[in-house]
């Protein structure tokens, strides 16, 4: 115990004291949502996203039961 066990925002001029993640609750949730947006950019993630993509794989996996079982 002791403060050690704490550190500061990930966020740059942010003073505040954090036990664990990288950001303080207030600038979490910007980090998240910066991080959504890289992954929103991103061709491959968006296409695992797809509805489509989805039905495919469902009817994927009841075509190959084998191969769920790698997931
Ligand atoms: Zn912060």
């Amino acid at each position: 115990m002791g403060l050690k066990a704490f550190r500061t925002c990930g966020r740059a001029g942010c003073p505040a004291l954090i036990k664990e993640g990288s950001h303080c609750p207030k600038h979490r949730q910007q980090a998240e949502q910066r991080e959504y947006e890289t992954k929103k950019a991103d061709p491959a993630w968006r296409m695992y996203l797809h509805p489509r993509w989805k039905k495919f794989r469902q009817w994927f996996l009841r075509l190959e039961p084998a191969m769920s079982a790698c997931h």
